[in-house]
This record gives structure tokens, sequence and C-alpha cells, in this order.
């Protein structure tokens, strides 16, 4: 069995750095429109009345709530999972609540499975999947600056070689995912994977980018996910690819390998916020969590922790107890009944939205 390493003790705070949280297509509430429409942006989310009066979302509410019964992880992933916004990052919830950000936090690095590590921030961070034959990251931070200020530094100090990484996978097209990438890409030669749509989204000139937005290095166009359960291979890894749009139009969702101390496992994750306003990106929401079942995932993951649960104080626990149980592992069998949850709910929501004032 190999033993999980602790690397550091501590949640270091990086005072000097700016904070940089990029929030998306979150709107307060008093700017969502009443009754909700079919696109992405103000018309994601019903609005709270939407919510409360709406019949045939709160019957899907109570439906997920009676799968969470009474397991302690299924009934704090439901609480977070169905609510009027969804899933939500802690820094997005505070700044709807009207309070200031709190400062961004460096990660030490942290092993989480035998061959995957996460690293960066509070708010947002990326991931390293190690392979016999290399490196594929995962997302790569807001900027080429941190690529080399931390993501290099985190590598080194887990014993990784950052010129190992042979792929840089980004999630979508957001700068807090895809910013790192020109770095990997022109010093070490990494590949840059990300779906077609939203290599298109970011090399379409943006006229309403201001300030360091207008001017961030773009990572050239290398592999292209066009298609579902496109796969990336690095030796004796192999990355499924889904495309499950909402967040923005080709968002990845990815089926990882892992092992958990010597045990083969399969996580999922989910890039972007999981918005899903309008029926195709529900449905492709719905098979992306349905193929995750029938691979037998054990784990969701995403890029800010946070979404799911108390991902930085989980991963933590893992850092404190390497041996110990991993917080972010369910059975196959909690873990399913947690996909009919983030289902129900974001069904909920969508229907929600035609919610005109009579059931
Ligand atoms: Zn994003």
């Amino acid at each position: 069995m190999l033993k999980r390493m602790a690397v550091g003790t501590a949640v270091a705070a990086l005072a000097a750095m700016a904070l940089q949280i990029q929030v998306h297509a979150q709107q307060p509430q008093q700017q969502r429109r009443a009754v909700g429409g079919t696109t992405a942006g103000n018309d994601a989310y019903p609005t709270d009345d939407q919510w409360k009066n709406s019949k045939e979302a709160q019957a899907l509410v109570a439906k997920a709530k009676a799968a969470a019964g009474k397991d302690e992880k299924l009934v704090s992933r439901f609480d977070k999972a169905c609510t009027v916004l969804g899933p939500q990052r802690p820094a997005v919830l505070r700044q709807n609540a009207g309070l200031p950000p709190e400062p961004q936090r460096q990660v030490d690095i942290v092993k989480l499975f035998d061959n995957f590590y996460f690293f960066g921030f509070t708010t947002v961070g990326a991931w390293a999947v190690t392979t016999n034959q290399g490196i594929i990251l995962i997302d790569s931070l807001n900027t080429v600056d941190e690529a080399e200020k931390i993501i290099e530094p985190s590598l080194k100090k887990a014993g990784l070689n950052p010129a190992d990484v042979k792929y840089v996978i980004v999630g979508h097209g957001h700068f807090d995912h895809f910013g790192g990438a020109p770095y990997f890409q022109q010093k070490y030669g990494s590949k840059v994977v990300m779906s077609k749509l939203d290599w298109d989204m970011i090399e379409r000139p943006n006229p309403n980018a201001r300030g360091p937005q207008a001017n961030r290095p773009l990572p050239k166009r290398d592999v292209e996910i066009t298609q579902d359960n496109q796969k990336v291979t690095l030796g004796d890894e192999t990355i499924t690819l889904r495309i499950t749009p909402g967040h923005t139009p080709g968002t990845l969702a990815y089926y990882i390998p892992v092992k958990d101390h010597g045990k083969s496992m399969n996580i999922l994750m989910l890039s972007g916020a999981n918005i899903t306003p309008d029926r195709a990106s529900l449905d492709a929401f719905k098979k992306a969590l349905d193929y995750a079942k029938q691979q037998k995932a054990q784990a969701l993951i995403n890029g800010h922790p946070g979404l799911f649960g108390d991902e930085i104080g989980w991963m933590e626990q893992v850092r404190s107890n390497p041996n110990g149980p991993n917080p972010f592992v369910l059975t196959t069998d909690e873990f399913a009944k947690f996909a009919d949850i983030m289902k129900d709910c974001a069904e909920a929501r969508l229907v929600a939205m035609d919610y005109k004032g009579t059931n």
C-alpha cells in the first residue's frame, strides 16, 4: 500500500496575492428575472418565490430529501445541492449576502488519492494526476504568474517534476481554469485540452474585457473535445470526458480512475458551477451523472472547493490523517443516491423557473 504523503501542515496565508475571484453568471436575487427564460446568465435560476411555490419543484426536493434519508454524508450534500441557487462557491454566497470577499489563501499541495493531488487556493484549485508516463494537470489557476509561482513549486514540493506535465485539461473556458496553461504549453510543450466550444469562446474577441482580462495570454488550441466519452490517455491512465453545458457552452465532466490506498476507484469531476438553465443542459447533466453511476464512481470533485461540502476541511483531514478514511469517498450506493439528489434538485430549479403563480 502506498503511504499517503502529508506535505506541509497548514494552509498558508498569502496576503500579498491580489484577490482574483471571478464571479461568473450568478446574480443577486433582485437582479434575477421573476419568470425564468432558457438562456444562461440572469435566467439561470428561479426566484425564491418560484422555488418555494412551485409544487412540482418542491415535490422533487422532497424526493431528494427522502433519498438522503439519515445518511449524514448525503444529508450535508443534499443541503448544498437542493437550494434555489444549487451548489454555490462560498465566495459567491458571501457576495450575494453583501459580505466582503475573504482574502484568497493558498493551500499546500495535498495528496487526495495515491495518484491525485490538489493545490492552489481555497477559492479555486488545480490537480495533478500522475501516470507511469508523466503528469496530467487538470486546470491551471488564474494566471501565467501563478503557474510559475504556485503550480511549479507545488509539484516540486510533492516530488513531481513539472517537466513531466504532458497534458493540461481545462474544465471550461474561464480564466481561473485556463490562466496558467500557456506557461506549461510554452515551457514544457504540454498539450492543452479543452472542449471545442470553449476554445471557440475564449478565442472570440471580447470587447467588454477590461484590465488584466483584456490582455491575458491564451493557450493555443492543441486538443479539442468534440464528443461525449472522448478520452485522453497518458501511460496507464485514461481520463474520459463529457460535455455538460450550462456554465459555459462546453464545460467538461471528467471520469478519472484513481487509487485510494491501492484500491482502484473512479471519481467524477464536474467543472464550473453546474448551472443547468435549460432542458438541453439539464439532460446533459443527468447523462453525465448516470454515466458516473454506471462507472461506479465514488467521489465528486469540483475546481472550486466548498461547492459540495467542506472540501478544504476534508483536505486538511486527509493531510493530517493520510491513512484514515478519505472524507471525499462515498460507497457506490451512496454515490448513486447523491447523483440522483443532484439530478432531482437541478430539475427542480428548472421546473421552478416555469412557475408563473399557479400550480
Ligand atoms: Zn467558470
